[in-house]
């Protein structure tokens, strides 16, 4: 079975939980702190899961050692045997300077951290639940051991890990899970038939945009199936791609062409946008001969300042003579141009020769599933432990701003939030530099990343 830790400072309601949990009243439970003398294991069961929890109480004991000390030889002791950490603090008391020690030793491992604001009954808890969440575990559980509230929600954070465990134990594979709590609501994968992934086309006039979804979709179904729920000036249309399905969606421009064969003279800035808007990945088709002008730049700049995942295409590739010349033209552009989405794929094509499409495709799910990533808070904040040690921010005053830890709260970009000291005085350029480690450390090429501030301790 799953070896589920409860952890947290003394009177937090631990031994409550564990009671809870166990079902009968083995330990001795008390509101005064130090009653719990044993760090004990118990079959615990929460509706239909079963597992073992265990409690680490007995670190309130008297002791020569630091509490400090027997704390974190406690914790990581837990750690190490559990599958899942509950981290119960106390909502009524907030967070103290005890809980948010607990926390940092957490924030340095890769098992999954359920944080749980005990002693929520009413509404006695309120203020202890909007500080919790800046510990940065995510939304804690409000609930009270005490009462038996909260179990519901805590079944539904458990549920994905238990079931993790219990397929790994099935297949013989290692015990210890990597489900990430955050991550349980299991949707289809992007591209079945439930989901096809969203695309949309965008390009200035003449790039070739119609020409390479006529392409893709035949003539004649360009102009098919407006669908409801969608406004009047964007069409989608389906189309499956070895097996995979994809929406297309349309922007206006392109179907009144379609339809009265004319050009549009300027971009519509509310066109495109709305277009990016329906789209997890947007293909930015740029014209080979004249590539990276004004307008593609301000084009590319939205599609990232939205936040999707993209991919480049340069269309009418098959009217460039000179290819090693362009490549070096393309290269030198990606350089100077796409810091803000480095490493983004660059497709070569020839929409009126159905060139490269395939390709083309293969980069939009590859860049779909970097705009999916996560890093678990573990990870991010070993990271973070090396980057104070060889660059940390730069003095402002005479005072250093101190970074505490890292955090992904998002995905679709990823969303990274770095909980600080003044925020506020950290020169853009040091963001810059947290960016661009992100994106190598943790294999995030092409995507827009955001990275945030939060004022915590
Ligand atoms: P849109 O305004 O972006 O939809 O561009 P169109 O699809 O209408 O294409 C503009 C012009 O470029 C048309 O004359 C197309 O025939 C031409 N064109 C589009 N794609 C290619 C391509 O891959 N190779 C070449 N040689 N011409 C292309």
């Amino acid at each position: 079975p799953a070896t589920i830790a409860i952890i947290g400072r003394p009177n937090v309601g631990k031994s409550t939980l564990f009671n809870r949990l166990v079902g009968k009243r083995l330990a001795l439970v008390d509101d005064t702190p130090g009653v719990t003398r044993d760090r004990r294991a118990g079959d615990a069961r929460l509706g239909d899961l079963k597992f073992t929890i265990i409690d680490t109480a007995g670190l309130e004991e008297a002791d020569q050692r630091s509490l400090e000390g027997r704390m974190r030889a406690q914790t990581e002791e837990a750690i190490a045997d559990a599958d899942a950490v509950l981290f119960v603090i106390d909502a009524r008391a907030g967070v103290t300077p005890s809980d948010a020690h607990f926390a940092n030793l957490l924030r340095r491992t890769d098992t999954p951290i359920i944080l749980l604001a005990n002693k929520a009954e009413g509404r006695a808890g309120e203020s202890g639940l909007y500080e919790a969440f800046g510990l940065g575990f995510g939304d804690p559980i409000a609930m009270s051991a005490e009462h038996g509230e909260g179990l519901a929600d805590l079944y539904d954070a458990l549920l994905p890990i238990i079931d993790g465990v219990e397929a790994a134990e099935d297949t013989g594979a290692e015990a210890k899970t990597d489900v990430d709590v955050e991550d349980a609501e299991d949707e289809a994968p992007a591209g079945s038939r439930e989901r096809p992934l969203r695309v949309t086309i965008v390009g200035r006039p003449n790039a070739g945009k119609s020409t390479l979804i006529n392409r893709i979709l035949g003539e004649d179904r360009l102009l098919t199936g407006p669908e409801a729920g969608i406004t009047r000036d964007s069409i989608s249309v389906d189309w499956v791609w070895n097996d995979r399905h994809v929406k297309l969606f349309d922007t206006a421009g392109i179907r009144r062409k379609a339809r009265v064969q004319e050009k549009l003279e300027k971009l519509s800035v509310a066109d495109a946008l709305r277009a990016i808007k329906f789209a997890e990945v947007v293909i930015v088709t740029l014209d080979a001969t004249i590539p990276f002008e004004k307008q593609d730049l301000q084009i590319i700049d939205l599609v990232a300042r939205e936040g999707r995942a993209l991919v480049i295409a340069i269309n009418k590739w098959d009217l460039v003579e000179d290819r090693a010349a362009a490549m070096q033209v393309i290269s030198d552009a990606s350089e100077r141009y796409l810091n803000q989405i480095r490493g983004v794929r660059i497709v070569t094509m020839s929409g009126l020769h159905g060139r490269g499409i395939d390709k083309l495709m293969e980069a939009a799910f590859s860049a779909y599933e970097v705009w999916n990533r996560r890093v678990s808070t573990g990870r991010l904040n070993r990271w973070l432990d090396g980057v104070l040690i060889h660059h940390p921010p730069p003095a402002v005053a005479g005072r250093r701003v101190k970074l505490r830890y890292l955090t992904q709260p998002k995905t679709r970009p990823p969303h990274f939030v770095v909980f600080c000291s003044r925020p506020e005085t950290l020169p853009e350029s040091y963001t810059r530099y947290l960016v661009n480690g992100l994106r190598e450390t943790f294999d995030m090429p092409g995507t827009p990343i955001r990275l945030s501030y939060r004022k915590g301790d």
